[in-house]
């Protein structure tokens, strides 16, 4: 059959290479991001009782009231802004479809979208798929920092949308107040479009907050916000997550929305409500925190080179350049099959398929399951 190439990726996604070799060769999966630890009981009888109490049936389109009412009271709390949970909040069945639909609301056929590299794996075949063009701008390594200059220069009458993503995936960098500022700077005076993937906006580490693309006053108005309740609840598997964007993005955003999805699962939006909605919620920062800490304790005894530890997420990136000079996905392969242990390369995360000779390890595991895997580390040394 004759079928039309609707982006540039070949074949599967990183995640799904990496996950499946990991149960090929039964290694330690710290490649594809998710937690191995239960989500909180509370959380899961939630579930149970929302279907009991007969929430099966289709929810609004733009979601459960009470979810986007929950969703606002949270954001008031923890960031001081006021989001109207009517006209600037859709909930959404997780934030890769968030993103995707974002795009696909904004982004006409020759538009051209800055993407900043490395970048988390689905938005270059996502603003492909809607016809547009991907300019990559590199972040500064090891830092990983942006060179605003180079996002100047990246500008063009063409440009539609920029998407940042902080806490970031996969070096764990952080954006401070400054990098918004020079975001809003750079723009100004532009009709570009800002994508801000903020799913790991509760994972930040050493006493440092996220700062949301929402507490900026001239962002605001011209971005979506991107959440993801998999990765703040441990529950990824739920695909639940929401945008918040103004009112006239909102609007766009829906109009795709309800011809693609319509609506999202009922039953889990009803116990996301419930559970949001409790006077105190556990930190998960201080708990990630810990097991990222725990982490790099352990590596200290391997030949791995570790970086900037990580700022937020729950991602370390590392070298290996003490161990062998094999390029990223080799490496990453060979040490599944012969060491046990599964982990990313970071080539994966750049268009030209850079090779920093980096990988990057997933920390949001159990205690053990950490000790065990550096344990077969310790055979580099
Ligand atoms: N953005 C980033 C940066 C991510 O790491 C992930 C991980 N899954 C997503 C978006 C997608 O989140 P979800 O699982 O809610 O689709
Ligand atoms: N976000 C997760 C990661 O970066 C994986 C998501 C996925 O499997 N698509 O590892």
């Amino acid at each position: 059959m004759n079928l039309p190439a609707k982006h540039s990726v070949k074949g599967n996604t990183i995640f799904t290479v990496m996950s499946a070799l990991a149960h090929e060769h039964n290694a330690i999966n710290l490649s594809q991001g998710f937690p191995d630890f239960p989500i909180d009981s509370k959380l899961g009888e939630l579930l149970l009782e929302a279907s009991q109490k007969g929430f099966n049936q289709y929810a609004p389109m733009a979601g459960l009231p009470m979810l986007r009412e929950a969703i606002v009271n949270d954001f008031k709390k923890r960031y001081n802004v006021d989001v109207d949970a009517d006209t600037e909040v859709t909930v959404t069945p997780g934030a890769t479809y968030g993103i995707y639909t974002a795009f696909t609301s904004i982004l006409q056929k020759g538009d051209e979208v800055i993407v900043l590299e490395p970048a988390y794996d689905s938005y270059i075949p996502n603003i492909e798929t809607n016809g547009a063009v991907v300019v990559p701008v590199s972040l500064t390594t090891p830092t990983y920092h942006v060179d605003w200059n180079k996002v100047k220069d990246a500008i063009t009458d063409k440009t539609r949308a920029i998407i940042v993503n902080t806490p970031h995936n996969p070096t764990g960098a952080i954006w401070t107040k400054e990098d918004w500022d020079s975001l809003a700077e750079v723009i100004r005076g532009t009709d570009i479009i800002v994508l801000s993937d903020e799913v790991y906006e509760q994972i930040v580490f050493d006493d440092k907050q996220h700062y949301t693309v929402l507490q900026h006053e001239e962002l605001r108005q011209k971005s979506f916000a991107i959440f993801s309740f998999g990765k703040v609840y441990h529950n990824t598997g739920w695909k639940m997550g929401f945008v918040i964007a103004p009112q006239a993005l909102t609007n766009a955003f829906r109009s795709i929305h309800q011809f693609l999805v319509f609506s999202v699962n009922t039953p889990a939006q009803y116990a996301l409500s419930q559970y949001l909605s409790q006077p105190s919620l556990p930190s998960v920062s201080g708990m990630m925190q810990q097991k990222r800490d725990h982490f790099l304790k352990l590596m200290e005894g391997t030949p791995f080179t570790i970086h900037t530890p990580a700022g937020g997420s729950y991602f370390q990136t590392v070298g290996y350049e003490q161990i062998n000079d094999m390029p990223d996905m080799e490496f990453a392969q060979w040490l599944t099959k012969e060491y046990g242990v599964a982990t990313i390369p970071i080539s994966a995360f750049y268009s030209n398929r850079q090779d920093d000779k980096t990988i990057r390890f997933c920390f949001a595991k159990k205690e053990e399951t950490l000790e065990r895997a550096v344990e077969k580390l310790l055979r580099l040394s």
